[in-house]
């Protein structure tokens, strides 16, 4: 397809990503290398803001600049810039939406980073995952930061804190790869929220905090092996479970193909194993838990990834 640029125009793609991991529930981002949503942003004579959406699940995504990710960055970015110029926002959906695969993340981080070049704003990482993060408000309801922030930096991340926000960025071991399943079941973002505890028993807690630690000793020590040992999450995953049908089925067959680790992939439906691929084919698990869905009658999407680059700029003119 051949795109026309006009006067001033700034053209991103950002990453798929996958938060939790497991045990860090809000807390842990890796950008995926897979698939990736790609946004032009565009001045206009006018102030109007349009949004069109191509792509994967493009029809179920609200046009309003206010309900989109991408529109609610674009919105706060010029408020940061003090403009009120008109924008024409192009997006172009390779992840498809309520996958679990930060599919709204993506689109946020791209404008923010397109909005951060046609503005000139010259924002740091951790402001651009700022002001990504409120784009999320369109899609769960209240910012998060944990998809925007692998999707923005690319990588491995840890939210160190929300208020000030924190990040630490992280090199995963050169084997560790990921073998993922996109089911086709449809899990609303929101209502993975609004299932989870408000409150969480004290084992529960004590037991989350030895795995998310070992996840990140894991990555200290190099070795894929201990990370899927902090993969075990008691607290977020057993509240979903219920969202996911043959979840503990699919998982088990991950385990049994060698997956060093397996979790519900941000709010699902999409789930997430980590494999060591110098022992273990990446592709044999994905189609492991590809067969495990097809046993219980659902159809799935089998993926690979290694850990992906963050948002970047692709082409600009002037
Ligand atoms: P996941 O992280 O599970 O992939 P999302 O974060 O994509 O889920 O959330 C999907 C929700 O966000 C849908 O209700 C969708 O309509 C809404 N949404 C708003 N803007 C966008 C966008 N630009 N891209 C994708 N989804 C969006």
């Amino acid at each position: 397809m051949v795109i026309t640029l006009g006067l001033r125009a700034v053209e991103t793609i950002a990453p798929a990503t996958s938060a939790n991991l497991g045990a860090g529930f809000d807390v842990f981002g890796v950008a995926l290398d897979t698939l990736s949503d790609r946004v032009i942003v565009e001045r206009r004579k006018d102030d109007i803001i349009k949004i069109e959406v191509y792509g994967e699940g493009s029809s179920e995504i609200p046009l309003e600049p206010e309900k989109n990710t991408a529109g609610l960055v674009a919105l706060e970015m010029l408020k940061r810039a003090g403009e009120k110029s008109g924008l024409s926002i192009k997006i172009y959906k390779g992840i498809k939406p309520g996958s679990g695969l930060g599919s709204s993340a993506a689109s946020a981080a791209a404008t923010a980073v397109a909005m951060n070049d046609l503005l000139g704003l010259n924002l740091t990482p951790t402001q651009l995952i700022e002001v990504a993060a409120i784009g999320e408000i369109a899609s769960a309801g209240s910012p998060h930061a944990d998809n925007v922030s692998a999707a923005i930096m690319g990588g491995f991340i840890l939210i160190v804190s929300r208020d000030p926000l924190e990040v630490i960025k992280m090199n995963l071991p050169r084997n560790a790869e990921f073998a993922i399943v996109l089911p086709e079941i449809k899990v609303d973002t929101r209502i993975a929220r609004l299932v989870l505890p408000k409150q969480v028993d004290l084992t529960n807690m004590v037991h989350n905090i030895g795995r998310a630690a070992t996840f990140i000793a894991g990555i200290a020590l190099n070795s894929v092996e201990i990370m899927g040992k902090g993969m075990i999450d008691a607290v977020i995953e057993p509240a979903r479970a219920h969202l996911i049908p043959g979840l503990n089925h699919v998982k088990e067959a991950a385990l049994k193909a060698g997956a060093a680790g397996v979790a519900i992939s941000g709010a699902g439906p999409s789930i997430i194993a980590l494999v060591d691929s110098s022992r273990r084919d990446v592709r044999e698990v994905a189609l492991a838990m590809k067969d495990a869905f097809m046993e219980i009658g659902i159809r799935s999407r089998p993926l690979c990834a290694r850990p992906g680059e963050g948002a970047r700029i692709i082409r600009r003119e002037l």
